[in-house]
């Protein structure tokens, strides 16, 4: 068992007690509450001048810019009327003065798109072929051509006015599967009370549930864990399932009414991804199953445990804990990026001198890690840093985000300058993948390469393979609605068993209770058809840090392009133009071949 360091409180929660140089400086957004409330008083009549707006639109090119001109105005001025009292909301949850302007623009958002509401319809109202005709006649306008036909391409799936009117009466009731699967997992859920090897009671909760499997070296106690927090989702299985298949004829109803194949269809159309990656995926993966295994084989002979379940994934393989002072791991972060090039790290540094990153924990700060894109600004970066090894990692994956903000910000117009989800994690998960070679690279304590091993691995198995056996099974669920099959408690219990098989094998022994844990994950119920995207996302750094390490610097300069590009194309474009075609069975093999060469390297870690 790891001993707890005599660990003198050398930091006080208290926020006024930590130096400025941790914490962000809101300044740079706006210099005090009075310039803030100016912000959003001209954010106040900037809406009522876009409302009055409405109806101009036939008027031709010009009046469409005006509108397109106004509505960036808007935008960009509401990033920082947000984020001034969000961040700040952020540092203190307690503080109900800053609570109530947070909500004050929350309440103006509102107004905001309502006032923007009319220029959809009234766009789409001129056929493509006349606003086409305007581009090319007057070139201010040309900027917005991608906005401009992404737009009438999704018109393809809007139905006429009374079937809109109908969908939108319908949408009242879709929340009700995943609301209910909230209420019962958790607000009406009865915890179990369990007795730990060490004579201890705890009460079983999700995130009890994961702390003690994470930290449990006595098999048992993990087991007692998992067996009593699945014993409850066992005793409303039947609700489970039937609320699942609310969730799947739901996305079915939407799909069918609004023209589409399959459900996959309708959910992949926004981003304008073909159905054949996330087929793709998830046939390349099936195939390339062999390391996951050998990964766990590994495993079951490292923690020499007489059966090896799902229960025993999380508990490190060596007790560690080095502790990693936040102003010594800065300098790693920018010496890691250094195949991205000096101004890159330049950039990167600014960050860490500028004040961008709320680096402790103090009382009432909001807890977790974000990179929040403050237009006109800079990216802010919120952190709980407590000098683990995880939070090195996490402050590397946010930087990620951050530069690729500051990037695209910097190269695109406004109308251009967010990205999607579906690129999002490329350049956090990258971030991680440069830090991790270099703090391999110069370890050299060998508790500490089996833990940066470790990390990387449960990185890829997490992010990586249980997303795409996630993503499989709600194909297959999806698919029996699609074909008027049933959905009961036994039918998702027995997918989800065949699924465990296809990709663990016998690498992993499985108990009665393990078939059951698809009740467990609540992106079944509140997102379907969304966690693939973590799955392409790394698929995608994987291949390009790949190549980047290895000193290609063509493939550097399409990165770097990729993340200037922000959202001036489709997702699946935007990654072939660096080289990624998620089509192809390769991007996903690379992962599968990262996986392999780690494990390869644990294994001669274990055993030197
Ligand atoms: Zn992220």
């Amino acid at each position: 068992m790891p001993v707890t360091p005599e660990a003198p409180q050398t930091r006080s929660r208290r926020r006024d007690d930590i130096a400025e140089r941790f914490k962000w400086n809101l300044g740079d957004i706006f210099p005090d509450w009075s310039a803030w409330e100016e912000g959003y008083k001209s954010l106040e009549t900037g809406i009522e001048r876009y409302a009055a707006l409405k109806g101009t639109l036939r008027g031709g090119a010009a009046s469409l810019l005006n509108a397109f001109r106004l509505s960036e105005e808007l935008g960009q001025l509401a990033y920082r009327v947000w984020y001034y009292p969000s961040l700040q909301y952020d540092e203190d949850q307690r503080d109900n003065t800053v609570n109530a302007k947070r909500q004050q623009v929350q309440i103006l958002f509102a107004r905001l798109s309502q006032a923007e509401s009319w220029f959809n319809p009234e766009l789409l109202a001129i056929p493509l072929e006349t606003v086409r005709t305007w581009m090319d006649q007057y070139e201010p306008l040309r900027v917005y051509r991608f906005a401009i036909e992404n737009l009438y391409r999704q018109q393809e799936h809007v139905l006429d006015e009374a079937g809109e009117k109908l969908m939108s009466l319908a949408s009242r009731l879709a929340a009700a599967p995943n609301d209910s699967y909230w209420a019962l997992s958790t607000a009406d859920a009865k915890f179990p009370s369990i007795t730990l090897s060490t004579g201890e009671h705890v009460t079983v909760s999700y995130g009890q549930y994961r702390a003690l499997l994470a930290t449990r070296r006595q098999q048992s106690d993990r087991e007692a864990a998992f067996t009593a927090l699945h014993d409850t989702y066992k005793a409303a299985l039947n609700t489970y399932a039937s609320l699942y298949n609310g969730v799947c004829q739901r996305d079915w109803f939407h799909a069918r009414a609004r023209g589409y194949e399959s459900t996959l269809e309708a959910a992949l159309h926004g981003d304008n991804i073909p159905t054949s990656v996330v087929e793709n995926l998830i046939e390349t993966t099936r195939a390339g199953v062999e390391p996951l295994r050998r990964y766990h084989r590994l495993r079951r002979k490292a923690l020499g445990v007489p059966t090896y379940q799902i229960y025993d994934f999380s508990i490190p393989l060596v007790t560690f804990d080095k502790k990693y002072e936040y102003e010594e791991v800065l300098d790693w972060i920018v010496e890691a990026v250094a195949p991205l090039g000096p101004q890159y790290q330049a950039r990167m540094r600014e960050g860490f001198t500028g004040r961008w990153i709320d680096v402790y924990e103090n009382e009432g700060k909001r807890s977790g890690a974000y990179s929040a894109p403050v237009y006109g600004t800079h990216p802010y970066m919120l952190l709980n840093y407590t000098d683990t090894l995880d939070d090195v990692f996490t402050l590397a994956h946010e930087m990620g985000h951050s530069m690729h903000t500051i990037l695209s910000h910097e190269a695109q117009p406004f109308v251009y300058s967010s990205y999607t989800i579906f690129v999002a994690e490329v350049p956090s998960t990258l971030s991680e993948a440069l830090l991790l070679e270099y703090m391999l690279k110069r370890s050299t304590d060998p508790a500490e390469r089996i833990v940066l091993l470790q990390h990387a691995i449960d990185n890829i198995t997490g992010t990586f393979f249980t997303q795409v056996m996630f993503a499989d099974y709600e194909l297959r669920a999806h698919r029996l609605i699609e074909r008027d099959q049933p959905i009961t408690s036994d039918i998702l219990t027995d997918i989800y068993k065949s699924l465990l098989h296809d990709y663990y094998g016998d690498a992993v022994d499985t108990n009665p209770l393990t078939g059951i844990t698809w009740a467990r994950i609540p992106h079944f119920f509140s997102t379907p058809y969304y966690v693939y995207q973590y799955a392409t996302c790394f698929a995608s750094a994987a291949r390009l840090a790949r190549e980047i390490m290895q000193g290609n610097t063509a493939t550097r300069d399409r990165y770097l392009d990729l993340l200037r590009s922000g959202g001036n194309d489709y997702p699946m474009e935007q990654l072939k133009k660096a080289g990624v075609d998620l089509s192809q069975p390769d991007t996903v093999r690379a992962v599968i071949d990262q996986l392999d060469d780690l494990v390869t390297r644990l294994e001669t870690e274990l055993h030197p």
